[in-house]
């Protein structure tokens, strides 16, 4: 088990934290507050100084908007902001606004800009916040970007729909014990993203032999069903979902809808059909042919199972290297994510 510190002491000052919430279902927060290892318990007593927390707290009103003015006075470059949720900029931010200042809405757009300017460190939790997300899909009506795209420092995208507890919790307690992870080109802490799910599926011997479940619910490879595993980078397979690590979307039998992906939603949808054809390396054949093509060896004599060893070997080293992806929108979110945060 984690331990925040030694019982009896309390070694260092706590971080002070400001959680704004902008345009965002909520989600993000409730699965941070689940977290059981470290608890949220004992993050609020040991670890950061939770100055203000826009589902969880008492304040309101005009006190609740002092807290943020007073926080860029009184620890100005010492706290860290987290935005949860797109930051509108159609109508001048107005579809999402955080509280009034001098009888004036304050919007989530001149908040975030304000505290973000002025903070030690800035995280984007959920894949809103982080990349647009659902808040920003088509035709997206309120204009909503992600965090970084309104800031020029640099912004920590800690994706989920909704964030995994253990991924927040521990980019935080790495924050703040032992600096700013290593960030990959999107943002994200390769601690929690390194890897594709593909590679760590529990399922991937299935993909390999070309066992493909027909319709959600079979205990097969879903590939075919949808699964978007191959081109989503995020330790769901180990580290699991529910608190106690219990279950995650395939292993309860449903396709990885890919909700971390800078692309996410539009880009990954619809969620039921396969990623257009996925190439083996060293081959001219695509994974849909994989079956057809261990068919045709079997009657030629070759052992179906050799076969498809073979193919799904050289497979397997390229996604090691890194799925590079084949859909568009993660070309054009990708070259997005290059032009922003001046410091990155
Ligand atoms: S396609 Fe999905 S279900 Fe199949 S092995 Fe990859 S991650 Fe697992």
């Amino acid at each position: 088990m984690f331990k925040v510190k030694k019982a009896g002491k309390q070694s260092r000052p706590k971080s002070p934290l400001l959680w704004l919430g902008t345009n965002t279902c909520g989600g993000d927060a409730l699965s941070f507050m689940n977290s059981l290892d470290p608890g949220y318990w004992d993050v609020l007593t040991d670890l950061i100084d939770f100055r203000y927390f826009y589902l969880n707290m008492t304040a309101e009103g005009d006190m609740a908007t002092g807290i943020l003015d007073d926080a860029m006075v009184r620890w100005p470059g010492k706290y860290i902001l987290v935005v949860e949720g797109t930051v509108p900029v159609k109508s001048n931010g107005l579809y999402s606004v955080v509280g009034w200042r001098n009888g004036e809405p304050l919007t989530a757009l001149q908040a975030v800009q304000e505290l973000g300017a002025k903070a030690r460190h800035v995280i984007a939790v959920g894949t809103c916040a982080s990349f647009g997300g659902p808040f920003a899909a088509s035709p997206n009506p309120t204009g909503s970007l992600p965090v970084q795209s309104v800031l020029d420092n640099r912004v920590i995208n800690v994706p989920g729909c909704p964030v995994n507890p253990d991924w927040m919790m521990g980019t935080l307690v790495h924050l703040i014990r032992f600096g700013e992870p290593k960030l990959d080109s999107f943002g994200r802490p390769l601690l929690f993203y390194k890897e594709t799910i593909h590679n760590q599926c529990q399922r991937r011997h299935y993909f390999d032999n070309s066992i493909f479940a027909k319709q959600p619910g079979e205990p097969w490879c879903l590939y075919k069903v949808g699964c978007k595993g191959p081109d989503t980078f995020a330790d769901c397979p180990n580290r699991q979902w529910s608190g106690e690590h219990l279950s995650w979307p395939v292993k309860a039998n449903a396709p990885c809808i890919g909700c971390v992906n800078p692309e996410f939603p539009d880009g990954n949808a619809p969620f039921f059909e396969h990623l257009s054809d996925v190439y083996l390396p060293g081959t001219r054949v695509t994974a849909n042919r994989v079956g057809a093509i261990t068919a045709a060896a079997t009657a030629l004599g070759i052992g179906a199972h050799l076969t498809g060893t073979i193919l799904t070997g050289r497979l397997a080293s390229t996604y090691k290297k890194g799925f590079s992806g084949t859909k568009k929108g993660l070309k054009t979110i990708g070259k997005l994510m290059q032009g922003l945060g001046k410091k990155r």
